[in-house]
């Protein structure tokens, strides 16, 4: 039986956005490859509220994580963790002799404005690395005011990992000042994973430039220039399949709506939190809950394993906690097209599993 997803990535996909990655394939240096790029570039460019560039990898999010810290750090990169997929930026960093500085918080607690403005003050930067929606916690940080700090440090190019979030939640990039927006497309848009994407500003392009050593699948600026020379067309051959998926989805992302699909998302978060709050208890601080998904504390010590395996029985399947808090918490996705009445009939279940 098929097991509906309501684990952070990857997501359920429609049947109809599915049956765009089985169309026939066309030359990736045909007029109609640089169309259909072109189109998506557009769509993309309103779904992150950017005027900037737009670059597609086929890598999932992590190769354009990578690509980034690697292709535009010309002097030290500060990372800002709240988690897992944080201290990931630091970690590229090290392996790519990237030289950088991991900040971190507690799990579960936000990345804060004091801390940003106390290290970007040092000048020792020239990128910083935030994570918008922390996957391994549940947790938003508040960009809005942390982008009030970054704003100070116009030198500082500013990365942040939206793979689980945008999509599902409005991020308004060249507002809030973001130089290099990533996600994926197995999260918030509702694809099946291959696919990562990207927002990449003039000044990251005029970074990359004094950075001699880029790396070269993964070389943002060799993607960028390319995609300007010959027409939206990129250096090695993309995942032409996710392209057809990718364009269809936007057109249904933009007809039901940004302002409609995120309060949809909000209201399913409230849905699930409730439910949180009534049988166990939530994970992070509660002034930054994730609008995606919501990461529970298991304060009953329920057998995470033994419910989602009575869940799957019944077609259904959530997470457990990541990493150190595997057994400590579980994790409830509810992004892309999922729907309030998905998320009502998962509560039903959980609850008619543990008698609750
Ligand atoms: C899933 C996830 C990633 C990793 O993305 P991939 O597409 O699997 O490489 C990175 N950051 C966050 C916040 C995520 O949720």
């Amino acid at each position: 039986m098929h097991k509906r997803l309501f684990i952070p990535g990857p997501v359920e996909v429609r049947p109809d956005v599915l049956e765009k990655m089985a169309l026939p394939m066309i030359g990736h240096r045909s007029q109609d490859a640089s169309n259909l790029q072109r189109r998506i570039t557009e769509k993309l460019q309103h779904l992150f509220y950017t005027k900037e560039a737009i670059l597609l990898s086929t890598s999932s999010g992590s190769g354009l994580m990578e690509g980034a810290i690697r292709s535009c750090t010309a002097k030290r990169a500060a990372c800002f963790s709240a988690g897992a997929f944080g201290k990931r930026w630091y970690d590229m960093a090290q392996s790519n002799g990237v030289a950088a500085d991991l900040y971190e918080v507690e799990w579960g607690q936000a990345v804060t404005p004091a801390m940003v403005d106390e290290v970007l003050a040092t000048g020792k930067y020239d990128l910083m690395t935030i994570t918008h929606n922390e996957t391994s916690t549940g947790l938003m940080n508040p960009v809005e005011e942390i982008a009030a700090v970054w704003k100070k440090y116009p030198d500082v190019v500013v990365c942040m990992d939206a793979v689980s979030s945008m999509g599902g939640t409005r991020i308004e990039v060249d507002r809030l000042g973001v130089d290099i927006c990533i996600t994926s497309t197995q999260k918030a848009l509702g694809l099946p994973p291959g696919m990562a994407i990207c927002s990449f500003s003039r000044q990251a392009i005029e970074r990359a430039k004094q950075v001699p050593e880029r790396g070269y699948y993964l070389d943002l600026l060799a993607l960028y220039e390319y995609i300007i020379k010959k027409d939206y067309q990129y250096p090695s051959t993309p995942s032409l399949s996710h392209m057809y998926a990718l364009d269809y989805q936007l057109d249904r992302i933009m007809e039901e709506g940004l302002t409609e699909r995120f309060a949809r998302h909000i209201e399913m978060a409230e849905r699930v939190r409730d439910w949180a709050r009534n049988n166990f208890a939530l994970f992070p601080d509660e002034r930054y809950l994730s609008n995606t998904l919501t990461t529970i504390k298991n304060t009953r010590a329920i057998d995470v394993g033994a419910l989602n395996r009575e869940l799957g029985e019944r077609g259904f399947q959530i997470s457990n906690g990541y990493g150190k808090l595997r057994d400590a918490t579980f994790r409830i996705a509810h992004m892309a097209d999922c729907t309030i009445q998905d998320v009502e009939e998962l509560l039903y279940n959980i609850d008619d599993i543990l008698g609750l």
